[in-house]
């Protein structure tokens, strides 16, 4: 069995982890320490989940960060980025020379659109700072002795005096790894219940015949009769569930619903979906436009009087569901119903795999939120999706990992350093 010494390993070569290396090179030359950063990866090669963000893009952060587009444990969201926010992660790939461009809606991708842009920028970085990047290494434990911390793999050991626990989440189809969480549980670290975040949302009704269909509207996702969030944009379908970034982001409600029967902490007994297809127009005015269709071609069916207004296949679903034989005032008030509060029953979320984000992780009470280090050994600390807390969709996921992997990495500290 090899051994290597290092004064930081780095469990991780994503986007926490690397981030987190070059943060943890950058304050030890800063203190005039020299000693070695190393990280250690199970895949073969660094940042593989990186390389495929915002489909092949990389929305690496929104212009319009703010805590609000975060959940979870808020108070591991607060410290992080009340320290290091937009301007502070901006700063970061600045110092790199990574190039960007900001989309309308706020959202940042690399200059080149290309997320491999960003990871070999990275991974230039790493070789400037002198970080080693030893992969396949699987760390399946850690030993803690009072001199040094020892990362134990099936073949090698790394010794070092502190370690960052980068390893991510079980999301994303053949991208997340559950080993993390392992890695946890023989630690004796707890972690808050994992779901899916930003995935489709699977439902009750038979949607078949939609399959494919995109439509603008807005979807909303109501607990117990309430209100929880409404999303504006391109709703699509599937043929068993509801998906497009609106969705993905109602889906960590759906997800904790489905987890705990409680929908934002508090008990919940029944979700469902709201679709309206035509936000801009009120009932009333919905009723008037089918009202005018009707006039205009009286012999029209239901499905008839949509189809001039959205999707033909929608158009026959909604006809259907509204099961009209003739169409009077009274087909038109459910038509304009059905147009403004389409309801769907969510059965349950897609699987953490096949989503974007694991909602749950390690929380508060086991962090000194300073440091991000264990409360139980200072010289452990965690960064990334491995703790409780997830974004909305637009690059609010990577604006977390690089956040905490900078903090974790000893940079943007507060007083206790
Ligand atoms: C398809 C997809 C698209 C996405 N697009 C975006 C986007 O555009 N914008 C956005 O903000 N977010 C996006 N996300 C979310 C974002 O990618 C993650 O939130 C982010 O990568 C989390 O960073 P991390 O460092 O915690 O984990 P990861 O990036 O997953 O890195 C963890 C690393 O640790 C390694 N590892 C795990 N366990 C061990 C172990 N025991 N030993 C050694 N190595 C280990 C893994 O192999 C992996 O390389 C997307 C996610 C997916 C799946």
């Amino acid at each position: 069995m090899e051994s290597i010494k290092a004064h930081t390993a780095v469990i991780g070569a994503g986007a926490s982890g690397l981030c987190a290396a070059i943060s943890a090179a950058r304050h030890l030359r800063k203190q005039g320490n020299h000693g070695k950063v190393i990280i250690l990866e199970q895949a073969h090669k660094a940042g593989r989940k990186l390389l495929a963000t915002g489909n092949g893009r990389c929305n690496l952060t929104n212009e319009n960060l703010s805590i609000q587009s975060f959940h979870g444990d808020m108070k591991i969201a607060d410290s992080v980025f009340s320290r290091c926010g937009f301007a502070e992660i901006t700063d970061f790939f600045l110092s790199l020379g990574l190039l960007t461009r900001t989309d309308d809606a706020g959202r940042v991708y690399p200059y080149s659109n290309r997320s491999d842009t960003v990871l070999s920028t990275l991974l230039l970085a790493c070789k400037k700072y002198g970080i080693e990047i030893i992969t396949d290494f699987t760390a399946i434990d850690i030993e803690r002795s009072v001199h040094e911390l020892k990362i134990i793999s099936e073949g090698n050991i790394v010794s070092a005096s502190q370690v960052i626990i980068a390893c991510g989440s079980k999301a994303g189809k053949g991208l997340g790894t559950g080993l993390g969480y392992r890695l946890l549980d023989k630690l004796g670290v707890p972690y808050s219940p994992l779901f899916s975040s930003l995935t489709s949302i699977e439902v009750s009704e038979n949607i078949k015949r939609l399959k494919g269909i995109r439509v603008r509207g807005e979807v909303s996702l109501i607990a117990d009769g309430k209100g929880i969030k409404s999303e504006s944009g391109e709703i699509q379908f599937t043929d068993t569930a509801l998906s497009g970034i609106c969705v993905f982001n109602l889906s960590r409600y759906a997800g904790e619903f489905f987890r705990l029967n409680t929908v934002n902490g508090s008990s919940c007994k029944d979700i469902s979906i709201k679709i309206d297809l035509m936000p801009e127009f009120s009932f009333t005015e919905k009723c008037a436009i089918l009202s005018g269709r009707k006039k205009a071609f009286s012999e029209a069916s239901a499905a008839e009087l949509l189809s001039g207004i959205i999707d033909s296949r929608l158009a026959e679903y909604i006809s259907g569901r509204v099961n009209a034989k003739i169409v009077n005032d009274s087909t038109i008030k459910r038509l304009a119903n059905e147009l403004s509060s389409m309801n769907f029953t969510p059965v349950k979320s897609d699987k953490i795999d096949n989503a974007q984000v694991t909602a749950g992780g390690v929380t508060s009470r086991s962090l000194d939120l300073n440091t991000l280090a264990l409360k139980s050994d200072s010289r452990i600390r965690l960064c990334g999706e491995l703790l409780d807390v997830d974004g909305d969709c637009g690059g609010y996921n990577l604006s977390f990992a690089w956040a905490s992997g900078m903090i974790a990495g000893g940079l943007y500290r507060g007083v206790s350093t």
